[in-house]
This record gives C-alpha cells, sequence and structure tokens, in this order.
C-alpha cells in the first residue's frame, strides 16, 4: 500500500538467521516499512516470515535511546559523554585494584565484523586480557574444535547452493525448515527432484516425513549412531580406500573404535532399528556425492566435539569432502556469528584463528596494535558466568547478548551477574540482562549501520544503513571507539571500510576482501580470500585439509550428564521455532509472529501424557534440579516417548531446567539433554 515515490529501498543482509538472505529493506523517511528479497545467492528470490515480516523492532517505540546509569538502583538517564567517561573510570580502576584479568566482555553475533573487530581489540590492547567470547560457546564452539582438530578449519566446508546439488542430503541434528528456513526450502526442493534424503533427530522434524531413511534416536546418542553408520560401511567395503590412503591419518584407531559398533549394537544404545542404520549407512557411501548437514542437536551435548569428530570420520571414511556438492556443513544459527569467530570473539585465538599463545602471533598482533599482549587463553563465557558467581570476575561489558535467557540454569547466570561489581550492557532494547547492568548504551541496529556480516558459508555480505541512528542510539563501533580513547588507547577510524582495511591486514583468510569489491561483485566474498584479486573459496580442503592430512579421531559412545533416574525420569531438550528468534529481543517485538507463537509449550508423546493423565493444553509443572516453570502440554507423536522438547526463546521458561555440564574440550553446555521430572497442577 506504499506510494513508489516515497520508498527508498537499501539492499543489505538480513539480520537473523546465519542463512545471510539478500534483502531491500523499504524505508520511508526515518522509517523502515517493509522488506522485499533480492534474486541472489543465498536466497534466490526467497525470505522466511523473519526476514520478510520481523523488521519494526528497528522503530519500535521500546527501543533504548538514551544511557542510562544504575544510581541507588534506579536508572538515570544520562548522556554518551557523562556515561563513556564513568566506564572508563570504573574500568581502570578496577583493573588497578584486581588486575587486568578482572575484566571480561561478551562480544555480539548480531553485530558486523567490523564491531566485532573493534570490540576484541578493546579486550585485549586496552583492557590487556584475552577474556572475549559470544553466543557461539552455546551453539557451535564444538564444531570450531571438532573441525579444527580433524580438517583444520572450523566452518561449514561447502556453500549453501551445492546442497541441492548433492546425491545423498544427509541431515544430523537440525530442523533446518525452522531453523534455517530457505536452506530447509532448497531441501526440500532437492527431495522433490529426486535426490536421497536421510535424517536423524529425536523429533520427527518436518524433513523427517520427507526423508527416504528417519532414524530417530535417542537424545544424546549421536556417536553409537555415526560409529554404527561407520561400522557397517568399513565392515561392508564401502569405505573409499583411495582417499583414506592419500589424505587421512589415523584410519587403524577409527576401525578398533567402531569395530563393537555391530548394527545390533548400535540400535541398543540408539533406539534406531538396525536395518535402518544398515541402509542409510549404504545410501551415504554409496552415493557419488553426500554431503552432511548438521547443527545444535549435534554441538550442545557433552560429547560435542566427539560428535563433530564423528561427523568428520564418516565425511572422510567415504572421502566426501575437498569436492563441490559434498562436505561437512555446520549450520551457523545466528547471521553473523560466523563472523564474530573469524574476527577472534573467542578468547583463544586472534581474528583468522591466529593462537594467543603462539609467540609469533602475539607479536604481529602487539605490532600492529602498539600494545602488550597477554599470552594466556582467556575465559569462556560460561567461565565467565563462574567466575562472576566465585566473585573473581568483577567487571563484564555485555555487547548485544541476553545470557539471563540464552545460558543454561538461568538463576546460576542472574545469580552470577548480579554479583558483579560492574555490569555493562550494550543493546538495542531493555533486555533481562540489561536490568541488571550498572549502565546501558543504547545502540543503533543493522539498518542503521554500514559493515559486513559473514554467512554460515564464510560469505562476507555487505550491511548497508537504511536509516540514521535511531535518535538517542549510536552505533556499537562508535560507541567502542569512544571508550578506547576515553580509557587512553589512541584509536581513530572514520568508518567501518577503514576497520575492515585492518581487519585484511591481519587476517588471512580476510586479506583479499574489501568493502568496494563486496559492493561491486554484489555476491559477497567467501573465505578464504588472501590476495586483493582472489575470487573467493566455495568449497575448502581440495587438494589437501587445512590441517595437511585429515584426521580421524574416533570417539566412543557417553550418555549426556544426566540421565533418568526415579526422581527426573524425563529427558527434556531443546531447540528453536520458526517464528521466533533466540532470546525474543526482536521478534518479541512483531505482533503476528507473538499472535502465532507467543506462548511456551511443552511436546509430549501421547503415551508419556496418558501415564500422567495429562490432556492436550494442560498446564503441568516441569523441574529439574535447578528450577520449576509451568508450560502448556501439547501432545503430539513428533517426539520421543520418555522425552519433551520446549522451545528455548521464552524468557523464564526452557533455560530455567537446561543443565550448564561443559563439553571438555570447548566448554560449550549440554542445552540439549538433561532430566526432569512432570508433575499435574491441581488448580482451585
Ligand atoms: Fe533471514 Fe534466515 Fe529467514 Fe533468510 S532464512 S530471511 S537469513 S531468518
Amino acid at each position: 500500500p506504499f506510494e513508489n515515490d516515497e520508498i527508498k529501498k537499501t539492499r543489505t543482509t538480513c539480520v537473523y538467521c546465519g542463512v545471510g538472505c539478500q534483502m531491500n529493506l523499504l524505508t520511508k523517511g526515518d522509517k523502515v516499512v517493509g522488506t522485499e528479497p533480492l534474486d541472489v545467492v543465498p536466497n534466490n528470490g526467497l525470505l522466511c516470515v523473519k526476514g520478510a515480516f520481523a523488521y519494526n523492532f528497528v522503530n519500535h517505540k521500546d527501543r533504548l535511546k538514551t544511557p542510562l546509569i544504575k544510581k541507588d538502583g534506579i536508572f538515570v538517564e544520562s548522556s554518551f559523554d557523562e556515561a563513556i567517561t564513568f566506564i572508563a573510570e570504573k574500568l581502570t580502576n578496577i583493573k588497578k585494584i584486581y588486575g587486568r584479568e578482572s575484566i571480561a566482555g561478551l562480544t555480539s553475533a548480531r553485530c558486523t565484523n567490523e564491531e566485532n573487530y573493534l570490540m576484541q581489540k578493546f579486550m585485549r590492547a586496552v583492557i590487556g586480557n584475552n577474556n572475549i567470547d559470544h553466543c557461539a560457546r552455546l551453539c557451535h564452539a564444538t564444531t570450531v574444535s571438532g573441525l579444527a582438530e580433524t580438517v583444520g578449519s572450523g566452518a561449514m566446508t561447502n556453500s549453501i547452493s551445492e546442497i541441492e546439488k548433492a546425491d545423498t542430503i544427509f541431515v544430523i541434528g537440525s530442523n533446518t525448515t525452522e531453523t534455517h528456513p530457505v536452506i530447509g526450502t532448497y531441501i526440500q526442493k532437492a527431495k522433490r527432484s529426486g535426490k536421497n534424503l536421510i535424517v536423524a533427530d529425536p523429533r520427527k522434524i518436518e524433513l523427517a516425513e520427507k526423508a527416504d531413511i528417519f532414524m530417530q534416536l535417542k537424545v544424546g546418542t549421536n556417536i553409537a549412531l555415526l560409529n554404527g553408520m561407520m561400522n557397517v560401511i568399513i565392515s561392508e567395503n564401502l569405505q573409499n580406500k583411495d582417499f583414506i590412503e592419500e589424505r587421512c591419518e589415523n584410519y587403524s584407531g577409527l576401525v578398533s573404535v567402531t569395530e563393537i559398533y555391530t548394527p545390533e549394537y548400535t540400535e541398543k544404545i540408539t533406539g534406531v532399528p538396525a536395518k535402518d542404520i544398515i541402509n542409510a549407512a549404504r545410501l551415504y557411501a554409496g552415493s557419488k556425492n553426500s554431503t552432511i548437514i548438521f547443527s545444535m542437536g549435534i554441538t550442545q551435548h557433552t560429547t560435542g566435539t566427539e560428535n563433530v569428530f564423528s561427523v568428520s570420520n564418516l565425511a572422510m571414511l567415504c572421502g566426501m569432502i575437498g569436492r563441490e556438492n559434498t562436505g561437512i556443513n555446520p549450520l551457523r544459527g545466528q547471521n553473523n556469528v560466523q563472523g564474530a569467530c573469524d574476527m577472534g570473539g573467542l578468547p583463544n585465538v586472534y581474528p583468522g584463528y591466529q593462537n594467543v599463545e603462539n609467540n609469533e602471533n602475539r607479536r604481529k598482533f602487539e605490532k600492529a596494535w602498539n600494545s602488550s599482549l597477554s599470552d594466556k587463553t582467556g575465559l569462556t563465557a560460561s567461565e565467565m558466568i563462574d567466575s562472576a558467581e566465585k566473585n573473581l570476575l568483577k567487571a563484564l561489558y555485555i555487547i548485544g547478548e541476553n545470557p539471563v535467557v540464552s545460558e543454561p540454569d538461568s538463576s546460576h547466570t542472574e545469580k552470577a551477574l548480579k554479583n558483579l561489581d560492574f555490569l555493562i550492557v550494550q543493546d538495542i532494547f531493555m533486555t533481562e540482562t540489561a536490568k541488571l547492568a550498572d549502565v546501558i548504551l543504547p545502540a543503533s541496529s543493522f539498518a542503521e549501520k554500514n559493515g559486513t556480516f559473514t554467512n554460515t558459508e564464510r560469505r562476507v555480505q555487505y550491511v548497508q544503513k537504511a536509516i540514521e541512528p535511531v535518535r538517542g542510539t549510536m552505533e556499537d563501533w562508535k560507541i567502542l571507539l569512544l571508550l578506547m580513547n576515553k580509557m587512553g588507547y589512541r584509536q581513530n577510524f572514520s568508518s567501518t571500510e577503514e576497520i575492515m582495511d585492518e581487519i585484511a591486514a591481519l587476517t588471512p583468510q580476510y586479506g583479499g576482501i574489501t568493502h568496494k569489491r563486496i559492493l561491486e561483485r554484489g555476491l559477497g566474498l567467501q573465505w578464504p580470500c588472501p590476495e586483493k584479486n582472489h575470487e573467493g573459496t566455495p568449497y575448502l580442503h581440495k587438494n589437501t585439509f587445512s590441517r595437511g592430512k585429515g584426521k580421524f579421531i574416533p570417539a566412543a559412545h557417553r550418555f549426556p550428564a544426566e540421565v533418568p533416574d526415579n526422581e527426573y525420569p524425563v529427558i527434556l531438550t531443546t531447540g528453536r521455532i520458526l517464528y521466533q528468534y533466540h532470546t525474543m529481543t526482536m521478534t518479541g517485538k512483531n505482533s503476528g509472529l507473538m499472535k502465532t507463537a507467543g506462548e511456551i509449550y511443552m511436546e509430549i508423546h501421547p503415551e508419556l501424557a496418558e501415564n500422567l493423565l495429562l490432556k492436550q493444553g494442560e498446564t503441568v509443572k516441569v523441574s529439574s534440579r535447578r528450577g520449576s516453570i509451568k508450560v502448556k502440554a501439547k501432545i503430539t507423536n513428533k517426539i520421543n516417548k520418555n522425552t519433551i522438547f520446549i522451545p528455548f526463546h521464552f524468557a523464564g521458561g526452557a533455560n530455567i531446567l537446561t543443565n550448564n555440564a561443559l563439553d571438555h574440550f570447548a566448554k560449550e553446555p549440554e542445552l540439549k539433554a538433561c532430566t526432569v521430572k512432570i508433575e499435574k497442577l491441581y488448580l482451585d
């Protein structure tokens, strides 16, 4: 219903999931009034419901519009000048009294690469430690550690457009149609055109209905299932011997560990019928090109890194990597979670995954940043929470994250954050976490800034300013510059383009990336893109793995940290739904989405519901060792018999119950599995 001549169109990148769809933002004056999809990669004219309709948060009345400083427990309006001066003084004092390790920062997968780069530089070069992390710790930290060890590079090996060209698509632990809807559409299209689809998931997700083989495994039994498939492949001689011989190491180790996982033994652990395991193994190994898609169902476990090892083992065993239309393809959740990792928003690496404990790397960054840097790996997000609880961490600076809702065991997180001497939150809305802050800095949204996001297929794409920052807010990179300078570190950038030039100079994978090139090409650039004349890399590990030889790292099955017992007899698993995004700070502002999916619920199998005498829609109490919530029952055959599913988006919901037991390698919490009891509520 718009008059065309009043509408301005600005090309940009969707702010929600890691697909990174290209769209025009339609604006009228200083308001975003619509979107339209662009017919280019990666979305080819498609947008999902979030990208298409959930833009109204940008001009929402609840946007934070002035810095706030808490005085006597009440937020008082302030100016940027006053707030930045206050923060600089407090951080300087805390550093002086408690040392540089007493301060930490959480950067943001919602911010641009340039902003993530500046945030980690602030922590490293100005504060002087490596205590920097972000929400990847909750989603794909185990992917990064698992792939780094086996193939040498912690990212999606192939491109989104290759998925539909694979002969067999194996989706394990990814509810793709809800979490990455445009990729979900491609998978369904591939299936319709005669390609094979294997799905492994504890829930009968939409893709499961369409799959040739659906393996409804028990929560937390991925390693056993993958070992079972590899056992079949090896015993039936279906492995790619030339590939193993030429490009891999430790094959004998894999053979000896997978030997016991016969289909029958695997069935006992996973609940998947032996014949389905055999057929899935034959189909995956016997196809010319097979691709593996995975997500949180693999990563959010205490065995997360070993789950990823097992995914790598399967792909290498069959030589399904290093070629087009194959590969190991972790789907990154947030719009720029890949970029936040690439930019060094991690406690162990500088930008470009250059280890902080390596002297040569440290010297390189010390010289470039003109600062003395720490040689000690910093705290992960979960360790920051624990250190705050123990009073070891004194100050935390959080940009664009809401750990009170997103971290497991929310009550513990909230208690820990309250224990800090000083909490700074920089966000666009008053989140549950911001309420606990001492200072809040109002930031600008994606529609109000220039920069880049890197999508799940390593494609660095442009984010373009459609409107000026909403009055009273400031772009995150400008806030960081103010703070760096106020704390005595001279840092001058006049645009995010200049920041990207510094990134390119220090980050080998981004060496050839400039804003100008991205804008000229209109298709982004996929890293590695080491030189200014390099066209980017659609798939990795072509002739050699990033680490040289691919390494089989076999893993043995272990159950989740909590298994059902008499007191907590039911397994809880959590996940995302199509109509909401993470902690709902943005989608929660859209009345259409809230009308469709504004209420927390629990999926429960009819047999379990009957045992508990539950009716459809009845509100029940669900408790774990960490807390209790009330939730409505949605009785469905989708879920395994002794398992319930609760979406994690809602404040005071699933993460009150979840367990913060960690993966040993990557310190990622086991958000996918804990145990609970369900009680009927007898209301008066
Ligand atoms: Fe945005 Fe992802 Fe939907 Fe594309 S699929 S429109 S990137 S949320």
